[in-house]
This record gives C-alpha cells, sequence and structure tokens, in this order.
C-alpha cells in the first residue's frame, strides 16, 4: 500500500535539497557534497558530482598552499593549468604533475 508516494517522493527531495551525499571516490566514503560546482567545465563538473565536501575543503587548502609557494597568479592560463592537473591528481590520483 503506498497511497501518498509521489508526494513523499516530492516531499523527500525538497527536504535532501541542500544536503545531498555523494559517495567519494578519493575517501571512499558516503558525505555531504560540496555546496556548489567549482568549475564550469568537465573537472569541475566530476568533483561536484564525486568529490565530497570535506575532500574539497582538503583540496582548497593544498590549492592554497601551492599558490603561496609557487607564487602563482591566477589570470595567468599556465597558472590555472598547473592547479588543475595538480586537482585532478590530488582528487582522482590521476593526470601528470609536473611543477
Ligand atoms: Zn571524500
Amino acid at each position: 500500500m503506498q497511497p501518498a508516494r509521489r508526494l513523499d517522493h516530492t516531499l523527500g527531495n525538497a527536504y535532501l535539497a541542500g544536503m545531498t551525499t555523494v559517495h567519494c571516490v578519493r575517501c571512499d566514503l558516503d558525505r555531504d557534497q560540496m555546496a556548489f560546482q567549482p568549475f564550469q567545465n568537465d573537472l569541475g563538473k566530476r568533483a561536484y558530482e564525486e568529490i565530497c565536501g570535506v575532500c574539497w575543503g582538503e583540496w582548497l587548502k593544498t590549492q592554497q598552499q601551492l599558490i603561496n609557494h609557487y607564487g602563482l597568479n591566477l589570470r595567468d592560463p599556465k597558472a590555472k593549468d598547473f592547479l588543475f592537473r595538480n586537482m585532478s591528481q590530488f582528487l582522482f590520483k590521476e593526470g601528470e604533475v609536473d611543477a
């Protein structure tokens, strides 16, 4: 007997909005998804769909260290490329990293 299934489904979605969990490919846990897709490209989409908020936070810290360490200028396409490569390596353990 499922008289209110459709209504439940709708309410469930509304309730879950903003607290979606994702099975994170990095830490292999079900955790809260990051708040929004960080970049409008394939890597950003993939990170949003496959990486949890905790791991994303760790990457942001690492990214800041890289920016400080190398004195990166984020308006420089090469610096962005460098960070995207490192991000891919950090989150998905793939892609080549060279300094
Ligand atoms: Zn994670």
